[in-house]
This record gives C-alpha cells, structure tokens and sequence, in this order.
C-alpha cells in the first residue's frame, strides 16, 4: 500500500499544477465576468492531451485511466472550476459513452477528435421536469423503418458543452418504447451539432462556473441515422448509471481541487494581511479553520482516489464513488465559505479567487447526482432499501 501518486502521475501533476497557474490563473478571472467560453484555453488543454487523458492510443488518447483524470481535474479546479468542468464533461459524458458503448465505426469518428479536444462532446438526460429522477425522461425517438432514421422530439435543460463553436455532438437519452410492464425503454443515440431540428437555446445566465458552457436544448423532429443509437436498444438507462458513477469520482477530485485551493488562497491571504498590528494568520482562530481546510481536503482526496482505484481495479466503485462525491462537494462548500470569511470584505469582491470559488462551489452538491441521490445510492448499497 503505497498511498503516494507514481512518478508519471506526479509528472502529470505538475505539468497541469503549472499550465493552472501560467495560463489559466491570470486569465481565467476576465471570462468569468464576461461570461465568456475560454476557448484559447480549452484550446491549449487539448493540445496538452488533457481531453485524450483515459483514453487508449488507437483512438488518439494519451493511454491513461480515471486516475490520471482525476490528478489533471484537481489541479485545474484549485484553480478555477470552469476550465475543469469543460474538461470533466468533455471527457467523463462527452466522449466516455462513445468509448464503452460505441461500435469500432462510432469510436473511430468521433473519439481522435474529442480526445485532442478539436471538438466537445455533452450528453443530455436532464429535462425541464426532472433529473434525479431520470427514469421519467419524456424525450422520444421513434424509429422511421421506411428511411432507417431516429426521429426525437423533446427538451433537454442545463447540459454542458453542448452550445460552444466547437461542440460535434451530444448524446441524448430518449424513450424508444415500452416493456412488456409499460415501462419505458431509454435509449441513447448521438445527434451531431448542426443536424436540423436541433436548437440550442442562448447559454443560462448562472450563479457560478460563468466560464463554462451550459444550454438548454430542443428537439424537433429531429432526424439522424439507425446507426447513431449508441449500444443497444433500451440499455440507455444502465448505460447512463455506469457513465454517472464513474462521473461522480471526476466531480469529486474537482471538488477537491477546489477545496484545496481555498486552502492555498487563505494560507496566502491570513499571512499577507494584517489586523491589530500582525498578519490574521497569527489568530489561533484563523490557524484551527485552515487547520480545519486542509483535513477535509486531504480526506476528500483520499476518498477519490480509492473510488479511482476500484474503478482502474475492475472491482465494485459504486458506493465508494457515492461517498467521495457526497464528502468531496459537501467540504467544498465548507472551504468556500470559510476562505470567503478569512478574505473578509475581500472575500466578497469577484476579483479574488475565492468569490469565485464560492460562487462555483455550489453546484458540486447539484451536479451529476444531488447530494440527497448520493445518500439514497449509499443506502441502497448498505442494504438498507429493498
Ligand atoms: C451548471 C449545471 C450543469 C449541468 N450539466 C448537465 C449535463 O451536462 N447533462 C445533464 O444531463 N444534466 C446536467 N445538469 C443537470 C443536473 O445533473 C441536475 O440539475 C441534477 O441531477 C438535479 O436534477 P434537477 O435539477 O431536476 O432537480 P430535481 O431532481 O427536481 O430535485 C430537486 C430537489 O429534490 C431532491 N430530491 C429529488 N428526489 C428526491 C428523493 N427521492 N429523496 C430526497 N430528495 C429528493 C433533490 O436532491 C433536489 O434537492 C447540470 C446542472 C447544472 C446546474
């Protein structure tokens, strides 16, 4: 047991540690006020292989695992969350679906160019009228045997990437049918930017992650080959389980990259700043929370890392993903706040980067499974629901 990262993903570490604070830093501050999607940044990830990083070489990835993305996804979110959700969606619902459910033809054209982040992937499952509850998707695809096409009809709401200048597709969930029992059977077909029908709507004006890109979207009789239903018919319910469990360990090493960086930010600031004559650092107050900071992000990373562990090991992750998800967002809200009341008034003014962190911290309980859906998986894993 050797809990220390080996050297080609320390190697990784820094590289992206610096790239967060060369690039991303200086800039990132600038579009997040402007609400703007930082593309010469995004650009640069993809140059770097971040968007390749879990992805085999065939299809143009860098060879890694889950591991290696979380590493990347945490030293961008000590940063900012926004570049690092680009990059988690891109990767974790973007391309990830195509890579486990894909056929050989799917992955060879859509992955080379979603791995250099030429293109972003999303995948849309939450609609207006609910997504805990993503068994009553109401979105429809119908199957016209005279022209071999998928026909949708529906709206999806809130879904990543799905509205920049270089967005190839987004996975949709749609109901295909119905059981024996009348159940639904969800299907998830790819629907490429561009194809007629498909509107996206102006991007949402949001509390936090103004960096990054989310937008509703509707479906108009929208028509795309038999051959974009991704895996098999009515499997698109335990296909979007899978993807969400392994997405939950990439939220949680971002959750930690930002609970790390309040820590990072309130050690700076207590020692620059001073109060009745000496630096706020010298209050045992302000000691215990950073104190306090630092335990529950080095736990939080603990807890990612051995979901990332499971996973990487083909052994059973899904509760442990549930309980680094739920921990991961719940502390980073906790640190938010705290380095927001280390910064005192400076903490509330947007040019300081925990305003944004604040501001962005938030939606980790939201996100890819509400903080209530982690506690009802972890329960259901501890036998307690029949
Ligand atoms: C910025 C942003 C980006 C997003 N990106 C994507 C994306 O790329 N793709 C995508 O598909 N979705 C995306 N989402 C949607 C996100 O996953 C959902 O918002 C989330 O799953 C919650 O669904 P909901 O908003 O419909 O809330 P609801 O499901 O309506 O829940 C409302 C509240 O009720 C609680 N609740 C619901 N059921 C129960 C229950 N049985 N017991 C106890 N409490 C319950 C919830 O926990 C929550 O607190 C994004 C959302 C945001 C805000």
């Amino acid at each position: 047991m050797d809990h220390k990262l080996p050297e080609e993903l320390e190697q990784l570490r820094r590289t992206v540690e610096e790239f967060a604070h060369d690039v991303v830093a200086p800039k990132i501050g600038d579009y997040y006020e402007r609400h703007e999607f930082p593309y010469e940044i995004v650009r640069e990830m993809g140059r770097m292989g971040l968007f390749g990083l879990p992805f085999p070489e065939e299809y143009g990835g860098m060879g890694g695992d889950y591991f290696a993305l979380g590493v990347a996804l945490e030293e961008l979110a000590r940063v900012d969350s926004s570049v690092a959700i680009t990059l988690e969606a891109g990767v974790s619902l973007g391309a990830m679906p195509i890579y486990r459910f894909g056929t050989e033809e799917q992955k060879r054209q859509w992955l080379p160019r979603l791995c250099s982040g030429e293109l972003l992937g999303a995948f849309g499952l939450t609609e207006p009228d609910g997504g805990s509850d993503a068994g009553a998707t109401k979105t429809t695809a119908r199957l016209d045997e005279r022209t071999n096409e998928w026909v949708i009809n529906g709206t999806k709401c809130f879904i990543t990437n799905s509205g920049t200048d270089i967005t190839g597709l987004v996975t949709v969930t749609a109901v295909t049918g119905r059981t024996d029992e009348g159940k639904p059977r969800i299907s998830s077909i790819i629907v490429p930017s561009g194809t007629p029908g498909f509107t996206v709507a102006p991007a949402y004006s949001k509390v936090g992650w103004n960096a990054s890109d989310t937008r509703e979207l509707s479906f108009d009789d929208v028509r795309v080959p038999a051959a974009n239903l991704l895996g098999e018919e009515g499997r698109g319910y335990a296909q979007f389980l899978r993807i969400l469990d392994e997405g939950r360990i990439a939220i949680a090493a971002l959750a930690t990259g930002l609970a790390q960086g309040c820590v990072d930010e309130s050690v700076r600031y207590a020692k620059e700043r001073h109060a009745f004559g000496r630096p706020i650092a010298a209050n045992q107050a302000i000691q215990f929370k950073i104190a306090d900071m630092e335990m529950k992000a080095h736990t939080a990373r603990l807890a990612w890392r051995d979901a990332a562990s499971r996973l990487i090991a083909g052994e059973p992750f899904k509760k442990e993903a549930a309980l680094a998800k739920l921990y991961s967002s719940t502390i980073a809200v906790d640190n938010a706040r705290d380095a927001t009341q280390i910064h005192g008034g400076y903490g509330f003014m947007n040019e300081y980067p925990v305003a944004r962190m604040w501001r962005d911290s938030k939606i980790l309980e939201i996100g890819e499974g509400t903080s209530e859906v982690q506690r009802m998986l972890i329960a259901r894993e501890l036998g307690l629901v029949s």
